[in-house]
């Protein structure tokens, strides 16, 4: 087969080989031996690249196989453990009744040392098969195709065919672990996280926003490079970074060295990217959503940047600014807040209120990406290529405060102002998108509360409603995600009547309903669910979930939540479909609030 790719170099049996030594391997001991066959695949990558540039050098090829849990390229091969048995069965031509025939099929239940299936299929194959194989990677990914395309075209026959091929081309030992790629389940005894790690310090992080293998493979090249400084592109939307909700616990925690930071107002308005390259603007959204055609491409059309015309320095080429789009009301000359019922993605000149860029931070000027500085150099330089226009674009004041005590007051103020909170920035942190754990902040009076507010959860179940609401899902078992392990995992918290209005469930039936499942169909624990005693009346896998902004009258202990605790009156506040199904409350941080609120 055709060499213009790395994998099609690399034998299939040397990575049988990886995976081997890393089962047997001590758990200290194996990471060693995958960073080991990760550079001397790099290295051959680096020596085809020399002699056949236009070669693709990416790890993806071998990532799939190692990750074929969360692989999504592929369909499904329609094999599972049984039907797996029944095709090698066939394949091998084994008599049905026969010892070999009855090991494949009960696997499971023949002791313990054949736990395994594909162990178990491995000691019946020895006998029938090649002692090695010439396969690449490459020609092992086109076989899975294959088969995955052949299930998807109902042609079990043409399945059958091709995974007879594949045997027929490798070796017991490989078919152990083809056998384990096609069920995805390799046992490492290696988490999705630590994996990916070990590929790059940023592929975990990115494959939580993104779940795509082979996006990391192109964005990830090389690992002394950082993800927040890859990212920042002109005219290339990426997800702004996040803030931290701090309440007491957070808030003792952060204070309890020394520390400066700088206190900023918590705008109200809409999260914002500015692009601009020579004359040319770009806008988006927090979710990457282009605005240029309502806010103007240059300054001759649109309604925001024709206001623009004299904002940036005469040295200014290249740019791009963080900030928050608030509306000006042009009689008062105050902000308006996003309850008076204007969208400022929506606003007319003739409107009251104007967009108003409140910037609060640069990431790109000229040629030079700024993620990697800290944050008070970023707006030194910021304070230099701007003038700001009042009620158009304006820098977000900052105070710089080391205390307790002044961020507190700085609170108080912006209560007095009736503002919605304030935001506080460590003012050495770099810049990392959709990183909500690098050093900013925000805090609203009501953490400060006994009242529970503003928790992301997750649904997980939905139950029936009653009456006119019989045939739709009207309430919600809502989850939080459990950080402790490397896989996915989500337990169960609260059930909620829903206090949704009519609109709003058909929206959450317009998003969730096409994955709804019934408790009988499919595996929730596969897709890293887990409920207690009280079980919904259907499921969701969580890739096909929402969140859901909840709030409560008190946390209390529950034994029918696998959290233990559960929320008292819980109502749903909003909707989050801008939120990635991840981004909901963990577990720690639940335990942080409840010891926060010292309910223990
Ligand atoms: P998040 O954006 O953190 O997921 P959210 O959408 O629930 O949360 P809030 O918790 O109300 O919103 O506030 C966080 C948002 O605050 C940020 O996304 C950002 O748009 C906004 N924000 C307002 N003012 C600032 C500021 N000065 N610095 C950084 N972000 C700010």
């Amino acid at each position: 087969m055709a060499t213009n790719n790395v994998a099609s170099s690399v034998k299939f049996n040397d990575l049988c080989k990886v995976f081997e030594t890393i089962c047997k391997a001590k758990k200290r001991d194996k990471d060693s031996v995958l960073v080991d066959f990760i550079k001397t695949y790099k290295t051959q990558a680096e020596h085809l690249k020399a002699t056949s540039p236009n070669c693709s050098t990416s790890f993806y090829p071998v990532l799939r196989l190692i990750l074929p849990q969360v692989e999504r390229e592929r369909g499904p091969y329609g094999l599972k453990e049984f039907t797996l048995a029944k095709r090698l069965i066939k394949i091998l031509c084994l008599p049905p009744e026969g010892t070999e025939a009855t090991r494949l099929t009960n696997s499971r239940t023949s002791g313990a040392q054949n736990k395994d299936f594909a162990d178990a299929a491995y000691w019946v194959l020895r006998k029938y098969f090649l002692v090695d194989s010439k396969l690449s990677i490459s020609d092992v990914n086109e076989y899975l195709d294959r088969i995955a395309e052949n299930h998807g075209n109902n042609d079990p026959r043409g399945a059958d065919d091709q995974l007879y091929k594949l045997f027929q081309e490798t070796s017991a030992e490989e078919q152990k672990w083809l056998i384990r790629i096609i069920l995805k389940d390799l046992h490492l005894g290696m988490g999705q996280d630590r994996i990916l790690r070990l590929y790059h310090p940023d592929a975990a992080d990115l494959f939580s926003s993104n779940n795509d293998l082979c996006k990391i493979c192109e964005t990830l090249t090389d690992p002394s490079v950082r993800l927040h400084e890859i990212e920042i592109a002109i005219f290339v939307p990426f997800r702004p970074m996040l803030s931290q909700r701090c309440d007491v616990v957070q808030f003792n925690k952060v204070f309890s060295g020394n520390v400066k930071m700088y206190v900023e107002t918590k705008f109200d308005g809409e999260r914002f990217q500015l692009h601009m390259e020579n004359g040319q603007f770009k806008y988006f959204s927090k979710n990457g959503y282009d605005y240029t055609s309502t806010y103007g491409s240059d300054f001759t059309n649109g309604i925001f940047t024709p206001l623009l015309k004299n904002s940036f320095k005469k040295d200014v080429w290249k740019i791009i600014l963080d900030g928050e789009m608030m509306g000006w009301n042009k009689s008062t000359k105050k902000f308006g807040s996003k309850a008076m019922n204007f969208d400022v993605k929506h606003t007319k000149t003739s409107h009251v209120h104007q967009p108003c860029l409140c910037v609060f931070d640069i990431l790109l000027l000229n040629d030079d990406v700024l993620t990697n500085r800290p944050l008070k150099d970023r707006l030194l330089l910021l304070d230099t290529v701007l003038n700001p226009v009042q009620g158009t674009i304006m820098i977000s004041h900052r105070k710089e405060i080391t205390s307790k005590s002044a961020v507190l007051d700085a609170l108080n103020a912006s209560m007095d102002r009736e503002e919605e909170g304030i935001v506080f920035k460590d003012v050495m942190s770099l810049y990392k998108p959709n990183n909500r754990y690098a050093g900013w902040w925000k805090m609203k009076l009501e953490y400060f509360e006994n009242v529970m507010s503003d928790l992301d959860v997750i649904v997980m179940g939905g139950y029936y409603g009653e009456g006119r609401h019989r045939n739709q899902i009207a309430g919600f078992l809502v989850a939080v995600k459990d950080s402790s392990t490397d896989n996915e995992h989500y337990i169960s918290f609260a059930r909620i009547a829903s206090g949704l209005s009519n609109e709003e469930l058909q929206t959450i039936e317009n998003n969730l309903g096409p994955h709804w499942k019934k408790l009988n169909e499919g595996d929730p624990e596969e897709h890293g669910l887990e409920w207690g005693k009280e079980k919904p009346d259907l499921w969701i896998p969580p890739n096909k979930s929402c969140v859901l902004q909840v709030r409560a009258s008190e946390l209390m202990r529950s034994s029918d939540f696998k959290t233990e605790w559960t929320l008292r009156f819980p109502r749903i506040q909003k909707i989050r479909l801008d939120k990635h199904y991840n981004d909901c409350l963990t577990l720690t941080e639940l335990l942080e609030l409840i010891n926060s609120a010292k309910y223990v």
